[in-house]
């Protein structure tokens, strides 16, 4: 199977990170999203990703030039998709907008074309059954960074077909990546073991054990992790661990997994994290000065 010309919908922090990827490689890219603004900045934060990998002599001048080049943006999906052998959706984490993409996408493709999902938690099984196509979805979840981390989870869909699976493995090793085969139950590998570690660090600041930089401190130098979990959680966006946990709670009905209240609260005060501002520590843009917040300081 030949997949040369991809297609990312969704140009926010993870579709410029998988557009990025697949064009260095050498594929056609067409990167499509609903704003203009969010096409542009990705196109943007590409560029100076680019530069950063030139400067640290990881790729040359030339080669940065073509990953440019073989990167077209678009906010019409049905001249982005039309000729795309594989479509990675990396769109806004919610199910009503993915089932809507998905059911375009299943009218705009040719037959042949694999749909991919970048989704951290929604059921690829769910998103499948919004087309005609159910052998050819599958869940590819890219890590953040894109570009720098090496892991891909491969989400079999209940019907994902054989064919599929193994097109979507050899199609992740030719990016340089490690793909990983799981099935599709909530949360999938992933997100099943870290939300519930970051919640319950979560719960161990909300119930007074220790402080922000106490808890982050004990499972950096204690565990070995290269983020404490608060600051992880900060990374990844407090509205988005929030939804995982939901997902969880509510994909296996046991209260083990409900979302900690100070992680609930947080969240509707808009403390999301790093992408606010503001969450467990506060971030200035200009300085790049990061402290705890002062709620918890
Ligand atoms: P983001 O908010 O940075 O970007 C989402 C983009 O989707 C926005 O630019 C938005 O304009 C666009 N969009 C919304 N509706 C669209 C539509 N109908 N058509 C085209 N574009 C549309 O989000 P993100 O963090 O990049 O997450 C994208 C996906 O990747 C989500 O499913 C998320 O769960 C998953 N993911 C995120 C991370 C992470 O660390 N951020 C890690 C792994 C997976």
């Amino acid at each position: 199977m030949t997949m040369n010309k991809v297609t990312v919908i969704g140009a926010g922090t993870m579709g410029n990170g998988i557009a990025h990827v697949f064009a260095m490689n050498g594929c056609s890219v067409y990167l499509c999203d609903i704003s203009d603004d969010a096409l542009e900045s990705a196109i943007q934060t590409i560029d100076k990703n680019l530069w950063r990998m030139v400067a640290k002599e990881k790729i040359s001048e030339e080669t940065k030039e073509q990953t440019i080049g073989n990167i077209t943006t678009s906010t019409d999906m049905k001249s982005a998709v039309e000729d795309a052998d594989i479509v990675i959706e990396a769109a806004t984490e919610n199910e009503e907008i993915k089932l809507k993409i998905f059911k375009q996408l299943d009218e705009l493709t040719k037959p042949s074309c694999i749909l991919a999902s970048n989704t951290s938690s929604i059921s690829i099984t769910k998103i499948a059954s919004a087309t005609n196509r159910p052998t050819k979805v599958i869940g590819m979840h890219f890590m953040n960074p894109v570009p720098v981390m090496k892991l891909v989870e491969i989400i079999r869909g209940y019907a994902t077909s054989d064919e599929t699976t193994q097109a979507v493995v050899e199609l992740s090793k030719k990016l340089s990546k490690v793909p990983v085969e799981v099935n599709d139950y909530p949360g999938f590998v992933a997100n099943r073991i870290l939300m519930p570690m970051i919640n319950e660090a979560i719960y161990t600041l909300y119930q007074g054990v220790a402080g922000v930089e106490e808890i982050d401190t004990v499972m950096k130098l204690g565990m070995a992790h290269p983020m404490g979990p608060l600051q992880l959680a900060d990374f990844i966006g407090l509205d988005i661990c929030h939804a995982i946990m939901k997902v969880l709670y509510d994909g296996f009905n046991n209260p083990k997994y409900a979302p900690c209240p100070l992680l609930t609260n947080m969240v509707m005060a808009g403390k999301l994290g790093r992408k606010s501002g503001e969450g467990f520590y506060v971030y200035n843009k200009e300085t790049k000065d990061v402290k705890v917040s002062p709620s918890f300081a």
